[in-house]
């Protein structure tokens, strides 16, 4: 099964559908296990992974430096920066220490992880100076509602590769203007908590439709994701069966039936909402 890509601004390509790693790299006794599952996701065909320097405090770079070793190749990785270290040489040191940790040359995608106090404009020049210096392929944001999205897009005129935001079938909030605003940018929005951090995995609607096509709730969540354009599902699992499973969301391809069955259960939203942040 081969992942779809959308394209950047840039004209490059990102995988739709990748692997989350936070609480990763916490406990030096889980590591081994982490690095075997990210290391099983790698060769399920996941080509995506996305961490922080926040995660593990820079564990899980590490546990993912060990999966990755010897096969970077066609490997989109992403990374974020802390914004209290997004200043013009905060963010540059940041991004070094992060890709060093990662053991590799360059970050496909360096988000800001959420907004903090340095001006947008020293962010965008560090983020610049990196992509010159072929430290990073593209950057972005995480956690930005629409009108900040719009202060940064204009700052940045246009580069912003894409949004990290939270959104899955119990919080569709976005769908009301961030998506619909974002798509019109044709900047992919990156679905984190698919799960909602756990709840929708055990869901009674979901169980009921992925009965019908031998699927996991877990895996309805995830292709009701993986079927709306512009959208980047990175679901997290350190557990090999787990990531199997989630990885077998591509095959599952949901009727308008379940769409509407779903939208009964979870309505999209009438009025803008709030952004939910973890
Ligand atoms: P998820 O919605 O991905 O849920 C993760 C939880 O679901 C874990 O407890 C995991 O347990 C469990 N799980 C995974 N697969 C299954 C399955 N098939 N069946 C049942 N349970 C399952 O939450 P996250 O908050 O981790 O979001 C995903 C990723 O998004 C993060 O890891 C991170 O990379 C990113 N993120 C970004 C944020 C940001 O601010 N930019 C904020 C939050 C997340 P187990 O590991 O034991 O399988």
């Amino acid at each position: 099964m081969t992942i779809p890509t959308v394209e950047l601004p840039s004209g490059a390509r990102m995988p739709t559908f990748g692997i989350g790693t936070w609480r990763m790299g916490e406990d030096r006794r889980r590591r081994k296990d982490e690095t075997d599952a990210i290391r099983h996701g790698v060769d399920l065909g996941f080509t995506l992974i996305d961490t922080a320097e926040m995660y593990g405090d820079g564990g899980a770079e590490e546990a993912i430096a060990d999966a990755i070793a010897g096969r970077r190749d066609g490997l989109f990785i992403v990374s974020k920066v802390y914004p209290h270290n997004a200043s013009r040489r905060g963010a540059v040191a940041a991004c070094e220490r992060s890709l060093k940790r990662l053991r590799i040359e360059r970050i496909d995608l360096y988000l800001l992880h959420w907004i903090g106090s340095v001006p947008f404009e020293e962010t965008i020049a560090a983020f610049q100076k990196l992509k010159d210096d072929g430290k990073i392929g593209d950057w972005g944001v995480s956690n930005f509602d629409v009108d900040d999205l719009q202060s940064w897009d204009e700052k940045d005129g246009g580069r912003c590769a894409a949004n990290q935001v939270m959104f899955n079938l119990a919080r569709r909030g976005v769908e009301f203007d961030l998506l619909p605003w974002m798509r019109q940018r044709r900047m992919p929005l990156m679905a984190y908590s698919p799960f909602d951090q756990g709840p929708l995995a055990r869901d009674r609607t979901l169980k009921a439709i992925a009965d019908r096509h031998g699927a996991t709730p877990a895996q309805i969540a995830l292709a009701w994701l993986l079927q709306l354009p512009g959208v980047v599902a990175i679901p997290k699992s350190a557990d090999k069966g787990r990531l199997s499973e989630n990885f077998a969301a591509l095959k599952v391809k949901l009727t308008d039936a379940d769409l509407a069955e779903l939208d009964r259960a979870f309505p999209p939203p009438r009025n803008k909402r709030s952004l939910p942040i973890v």
